[in-house]
């Protein structure tokens, strides 16, 4: 089988084919830069960084492309209200969440334009709608006209005259019809402003992806991706604008993510529920929230809580775990070619529309056989599967770090929340257990063993010494 992927143009799964063989071209609408990055952006960052590093992991080059809207009413509202400029705001949250992507582990795109910087690839790609007559001036702003595109709802499955009637009571006069929108808006004063053949002024939303997909990929390219809010009206107005100014398709596939809601509610500034994603990985494994994100299939909606959250905490420690006192029991094996049923069994999973629940199912089903075998003393027969593991789990992004760095902020968070005992103590009880044990004592080195079980610590001795972990 090959790679499907659903395709919300189409409404069903489609096989994967690429225009250029061997290489995969995508495009995901990123972050307008006025605020903190939350969970719903995690969700879609995600989800689309899943699909980057599978399409790698099946072969393909890809040339992944995500921009920054750095100009925007938000932005500009956010300057006001902070007595800054557009261009500060943008720069601040530019720049946090390249650290939160850092932080979650996400590969970086091939390219990352930002908005202000395509003003020249936006003013032409105006032009060229003025030119074929399916945008029009209205003082200093141009609108699209969406009377002049005849496919104007094809992805939303939106009924034109349905929109208009509900467009109706916050019409514009200055409007043709109520649906069509604006690519370019003349400045206020203090606004960032740009020259164009219309006067001082900015963008609109919308027609910077069109002018920025097509710069860096062509079209028509491959995927375009977004999450689901964006299908209406954004990516519509994308399909509009790109496809009236070439007569091509924009995007082949058309991905989207599910909604996520937090404890069964919207995420909204006005519920106060947003989540940040600083926030959650200051107390959260990035690994774990990567997990978490991944057990619900990525067009489902899903419901986020610090319970699930927690649980995929555990579900995360127990493969890692497992690697490690693989690596441990059987350190020679550690570079051996994987299994290839498991492999398949994997891609299978995934070729299902990016199935990361059932593909993480199956690697949790290994971790439990993989444990199961190294019980009964056959960790050595065991390196290629533990080499199919650690394949899938790093291809949908879970093993960024070696196992041992993961596991000692285990201990160290483990530590913090026990207030009754600290490493200090654990070393000393060590120590006693290895004088005790010179002696000869083995009660008292069995009873110290003990003492440490019951407060949650193992012991391991080894040819190197003592070690101890959380159990
Ligand atoms: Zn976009």
């Amino acid at each position: 089988m090959s790679l499907q992927v659903f395709n919300t143009l189409s409404g069903k799964k489609e096989t994967f084919a690429p225009l250029n063989e061997g290489e995969a071209r995508i495009y995901v609408c990123g972050v307008t830069v006025y605020d903190s990055s939350h969970i719903g952006h995690a969700r879609s960052l995600l989800t689309f960084d899943v699909a980057y590093r599978y399409l790698m992991f099946l072969g393909y080059r890809v040339d992944f492309v995500r921009n920054f809207t750095d100009v925007d009413d938000k932005i500009i509202q956010r300057a006001r209200d902070e007595r800054s400029t557009a261009e500060q705001i943008a720069g601040r949250y530019i720049e946090e969440f390249h650290g939160d992507s850092r932080a979650l582990g996400l590969l970086p795109p091939t390219h990352e334009p930002k908005a202000t910087e395509h003003i020249a690839e936006i003013v032409a790609l105006i032009r060229r709608l003025e030119e074929k007559g399916a945008a029009y001036r209205v003082d200093g702003d141009v609108y699209f006209s969406v009377a002049s595109f005849p496919g104007y709802g094809k992805l939303s499955r939106k009924n034109i005259d349905e929109l208009e009637a509900g467009a109706r009571v916050e019409v514009d006069e200055r409007k043709k019809a109520p649906m069509d929108f604006a690519l370019w808006k003349s400045s206020k004063p203090g606004e960032p402003a740009w020259d164009s053949p219309w006067g001082k002024g900015r963008p609109g939303w919308h027609i910077e992806c069109s002018a920025m997909s097509t710069k860096y990929l062509g079209q028509p390219f491959d995927i375009h991706g977004g999450g689901r809010d964006l299908i209406f009206p954004h990516h519509e107005n994308e399909i509009a604008q790109s496809e009236a100014a070439y007569d091509l398709p924009l995007a082949r596939v058309w991905m989207h993510n599910g909604f996520l809601n937090i404890n069964h509610e919207k995420m909204s500034k006005s519920l106060g529920n947003i989540l940040s994603v600083r926030d959650i990985l200051a107390r959260h494994e990035p690994a774990a929230l990567r997990h978490y994100m991944l057990s619900s299939h990525y067009r489902s909606p899903m419901d986020f809580s610090e319970q699930g959250l927690d649980e995929a905490e555990k579900a995360i420690e127990r493969i890692i775990e497992t690697i490690a006192r693989f690596d441990e029991a059987a350190p020679e094996k550690a570079t051996v070619p994987a299994d290839p049923a498991l492999l398949d069994d994997f891609r299978k999973e995934m070729d299902d529309d990016f199935n990361t629940p059932r593909a993480l199912a199956l690697i949790f089903d290994e971790v439990r056989a993989l444990n199961r075998l190294m019980d009964e003393g056959r960790a050595a027969e065991l390196a290629p599967r533990v080499a199919a593991l650690k394949q899938s789990a790093a291809t949908v992004g879970l093993l960024q770090e070696a196992p041992a760095a993961f596991l000692a902020r285990k201990k160290e968070r483990w530590l913090k929340a026990k207030k009754n005992i600290s490493r200090k103590e654990i070393e000393e009880w060590i120590e006693r257990r290895n004088q005790a044990r010179v002696k000869k004592d083995w009660r008292e080195a069995d009873r110290i063993r003990a003492e440490l079980f019951a407060k949650g610590i193992v012991l391991e001795d080894s040819s190197g010494g003592t070690i101890w972990k959380v159990r």
